[in-house]
C-alpha cells in the first residue's frame, strides 16, 4: 500500500472511464451497453462511440466502428496509426478486423465479452489479427464494464421479454 499506481494504468483508467460514460448511454437507449473511444498520439481523444445496434436496427452500429468512424472523419485519414482504442469488453471479431486494417496500434478493454467477444487470449485466434496490434491490454475497470452488462440484462429480463433472451443466456452463463 502507499505505492503509486504507475501512470501508464491511471491512463488506462481514465480512458476507459469515458469508455464507460459511453457504455452507459447505450444503456439508456436500451441498448446492450458498450462504449469506446479513439484516442491519437497525444493523448487526445479524437472519436467516441457507443453501441447502437438496436437504435439504427443494424449490427455494424457497434460501439468501436462508430469510434473509429469518427475518428477517420475527425482527422480526415482512415489511418489510425499511433492512435489508441478503449472498449469496454472485448470487441469482436468484425470490430478486430476494423481496428486491425485501420492500424490502430493499442487496443485497451475492460471485460471480456460473453456476446461475441473474439477470444484473444486463446493461441489459436488468427495472428493476423493479433500481430498488426502492437499493444493488447485487458481487464481495465473490468468489473465495472461486467456490472454494467449483469444489470443491463437483469433489468431486460423483467422489461423487455424475449428481443434480448439469446444474448442474456450468454451472460447467464459467463
Ligand atoms: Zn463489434
Amino acid at each position: 500500500m502507499g505505492k503509486k499506481a504507475p501512470k501508464k494504468l491511471i491512463n488506462e483508467e481514465f480512458y476507459m472511464r469515458q469508455a464507460l460514460k459511453l457504455a452507459q448511454k447505450s444503456f439508456e437507449l436500451n441498448e446492450v451497453p458498450i462504449g469506446a473511444i479513439v484516442v491519437d498520439a497525444n493523448g487526445k481523444i479524437i472519436g467516441r462511440g457507443y453501441n447502437q445496434v438496436e437504435t439504427k436496427n443494424c449490427q455494424n452500429k457497434h460501439a468501436e466502428i462508430i469510434a473509429i468512424e469518427k475518428a477517420c472523419k475527425k482527422i480526415k485519414d482512415w489511418r489510425l496509426n499511433s492512435c489508441s482504442i478503449y472498449v469496454t469488453i472485448a470487441p469482436c471479431v468484425m470490430c478486430l478486423g476494423l481496428i486491425t486494417l485501420s492500424r490502430i496500434e493499442k487496443l485497451v478493454y475492460g471485460a471480456q465479452s460473453p456476446l461475441y467477444g473474439a477470444d484473444l487470449d486463446n493461441i489459436s485466434f488468427p495472428n493476423l489479427y493479433k500481430k498488426h496490434i502492437k499493444i493488447i491490454s485487458s481487464g481495465v475497470l473490468e468489473d465495472e464494464a461486467k456490472q454494467l452488462l449483469k444489470r443491463f440484462f437483469k433489468e431486460k429480463r423483467s422489461s423487455h421479454g424475449s428481443k434480448f433472451r439469446t444474448d442474456q443466456e450468454k451472460i447467464d452463463r459467463s
